[in-house]
């Protein structure tokens, strides 16, 4: 698989000229290392008075889905990647010297299978797309031994460079038709903001495995719903008229479907088992990835700081963080990246 080049003076669409030991992405918002912490306090009593509906509920969840987060921690051990593994990352960005990227290319050459997440700036009143900054790769090679790539979308070279070539023959080998592309989401969702880079074409990804889906899956076919769960109930209702039933169906059902098609499965089979064995209610539901360690490993996986200013240097070869503080917060976003292929990794290899 050969990237394309860029004779015709085509290039990705970044702002080269911001480029430099000590330039700024687009962002001049800092990272903040407890993004959670304005939202702890929320309740329905000091809940602005001027947010009302759809506003109203998001502003209360928010406070809800950071006191959770914090209970976690209170309650679990925090996430852990076995201590054996080296989790040390590769920086990938215009100052990464290329005999590193050369060494990185040629010690993958064997991989079959790599684990991918991105994180992007949250949208802005200004800017209604997320912004893509990160794109972090672990290389499985075997079970002992992995290769994590961090790759920071706004710091990357100029096209016309060495290092830019190095950097995009390295990410097309990594997603070539033969390998197997691993993420905690749908690929293409997840890349399709990363595509602009040219760093790798969506179409030669010939293997993806969506994680979450088929954890999902696995878990719902080894926890059965117990025998006094309403899908049960629904499933084995032998009583009933199969006759009655369609025509319920067409009054009823078939009516909600079309005004309401969210409200589908609400309405036929939301489980009423215990949250130990279904903590998710509706068929559709799909795991979300701290809670999926949660219930495998008895383990908290920190997803406070979702939210971030993830095009910032996060690399401190980039100095684009001077003060300690700066640094700390710089080193747990590192960290939160990391955790967040190794968690995925954890689920399926070990
Ligand atoms: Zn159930």
């Amino acid at each position: 698989m050969q990237p394309p080049s860029y004779s015709d003076g085509s290039s990705p669409s970044i702002d080269y000229s911001r480029r430099s030991s000590t330039a700024k992405p687009h962002s001049s918002r800092q990272p903040n290392v407890n993004p959670h912490q304005h939202l702890l306090d929320r309740t329905e009593e000091n809940c602005p008075k001027h947010l009302t509906g759809s506003k109203r509920t998001r502003y209360l969840k928010a406070g809800q889905k950071a006191r959770q987060n914090l209970q976690l921690f209170q309650q679990l051990t925090p996430f852990h990647y076995p201590v054996h593994h080296s989790v040390n990352p590769v920086f990938i960005h215009h100052l990464t010297p290329n005999s590193t990227l050369e060494s990185i290319i040629n010690s993958i050459q064997d991989v079959n299978i790599y684990v991918i997440d991105t994180e992007s700036d949250p949208p802005t009143p200004f800017r209604s797309e997320p912004f893509p900054a990160t794109l972090q790769i672990q290389a499985i090679h075997n079970q002992d031994q992995t290769t994590i790539l961090l790759i920071k979308l706004q710091f990357l070279p100029h096209p016309s460079t060495y290092t830019f070539s190095l950097i995009q023959r390295l990410c097309y080998h990594i997603f070539s038709p033969q390998h197997h592309i691993v993420s905690w989401s749908e690929i293409s969702q997840e890349l399709s903001s990363f595509q602009q880079f040219v760093l790798f074409d969506l179409s030669q990804i010939r293997h993806p495995l969506n994680l979450q889906r088929y954890f999902t899956k696995e878990w719902n076919n080894t926890h059965p719903h117990i025998s006094s769960c309403h899908t049960q109930q629904r499933q084995s209702r032998p009583d009933l008229d199969p006759h009655i039933d369609l025509i319920c169906h067409i009054d009823t059902d078939d009516l909600d479907e079309d005004l309401f098609p969210d409200k589908v499965h609400q309405v036929h089979s939301r489980c009423t088992c215990p949250d130990t064995i279904h903590p998710y209610k509706n068929a559709n539901d799909q795991w979300s990835l701290q809670k999926a360690i949660q219930y495998t490993f008895d383990e908290a996986l920190d997803k406070a700081l979702t939210f971030n200013t993830w095009s910032c240097g996060l690399d401190p070869l980039l100095h684009s963080a001077h003060t300690t503080a700066e640094l700390n917060t710089r080193a747990a976003l590192t960290s939160y990246a990391i955790n967040d292929i190794l968690a995925p990794t954890k689920l399926f290899f070990i």
